[in-house]
């Protein structure tokens, strides 16, 4: 993984327990690279016996123009978490991020975007990889809230531009996201990781059919998550299951091997609850 920091990252503790269980002589190194130093160091990288990296904060937008191609998603996203280094030394960028969360919400949470309204805070890289996937999946809406809003607009206009189906508004006021009743309210923020964080939304607006996806894996239950369980909403998610299968896809990529799901999501539940 290269990243700048990496040490907070759990990946190497899923894909290293997967190596192992698959008798793969192989290893998921972290690398903490300066900003200066980003194209030098990953040069050398792809010039050693790797088949492929993740890229997490700040590098996700930055290293596309180091790659030499990009697939169609990750195009479209504008952001890389995943690199394939082929046998010729060439590199391709995937996103799993959005096809992690897709894969979890829609086969284990069992929700079909299909025709529902969905409520997002926060419009940063990880909101643009689900909302992309939501609206690709057919959702009737999304609507968007960041402190930024220049970012929300934004996001709002990429998804209206390319899913004209799709009703992708930016939104002024955050308790907008639960007055429009959605069937599935987001967090795409970091607000939350610190257990110091308070609610960002009235807990009057929470409703019984609601399915509550908290991005955060760590810690494993939110402010918004014990809120939104305190309520009795009907699904209350943290983002564990997008992070093990965001590196699910990235194993398939560099390895084209099927993982052991099982045996990742043992070692990072073991490792979260340490
Ligand atoms: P990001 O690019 O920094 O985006 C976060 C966005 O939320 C920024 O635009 C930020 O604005 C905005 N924001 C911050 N506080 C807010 C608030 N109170 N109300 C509304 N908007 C607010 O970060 P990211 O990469 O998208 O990650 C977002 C979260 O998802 C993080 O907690 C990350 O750990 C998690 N994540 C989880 C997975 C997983 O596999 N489970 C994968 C990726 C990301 P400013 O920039 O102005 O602060």
């Amino acid at each position: 993984m290269i990243g700048f920091p990496v040490k907070h990252s759990y990946s190497a503790i899923m894909h290293n327990a997967a190596f192992k269980e698959l008798g793969i002589n192989a290893n998921y190194d972290l690398f903490e690279i300066e900003p200066e130093n980003l194209e030098s160091e990953f040069r050398r990288l792809i010039k050693q016996d790797v088949s492929g990296f993740n890229i997490t904060i700040p590098y996700k937008e930055k290293i596309i123009k180091f790659l030499d191609e990009v697939d169609s998603e990750a195009g479209l996203t504008g952001a890389v978490n995943t690199v394939k280094v082929n046998e010729d030394r060439s590199t391709k960028g995937f996103n799993t991020d959005g096809a992690g969360f897709i894969i979890h919400l829609t086969e284990i949470v069992g929700f079909a975007p299909d025709g529902k309204k969905v409520s997002i805070l926060g419009a940063g890289g990880a909101a643009k990889a689900i909302s992309i996937q939501l609206a690709k999946n057919r959702a009737k809406s999304i609507l968007l809230f960041d402190i930024d809003r220049r970012k929300s607009e934004a996001l709002a206009s990429k998804l209206q531009l390319t899913f004209p189906d799709c009703d992708a508004w930016s939104v002024s006021d955050v308790d907008v996201l639960l007055q429009d009743k959605p069937d599935l309210l987001i967090n795409a923020t970091p607000v939350g990781m610190d257990k110091e964080d308070e609610l960002v939304f009235d807990p009057e607006y929470f409703h019984r059919d609601l399915i509550v996806y908290d991005l955060i894996y760590n810690p494993a239950e939110t402010a918004l998550l014990r809120e939104a369980r305190r309520k009795g909403c009907t699904g209350v998610f943290n983002g564990l299951g997008m992070l093990l299968y965001q590196g699910v896809l990235a194993f398939k990529i560099w390895l084209e091997v099927e993982p052991p799901k099982q045996v990742m999501e043992k070692a990072l539940r073991e490792a979260l609850a340490k």
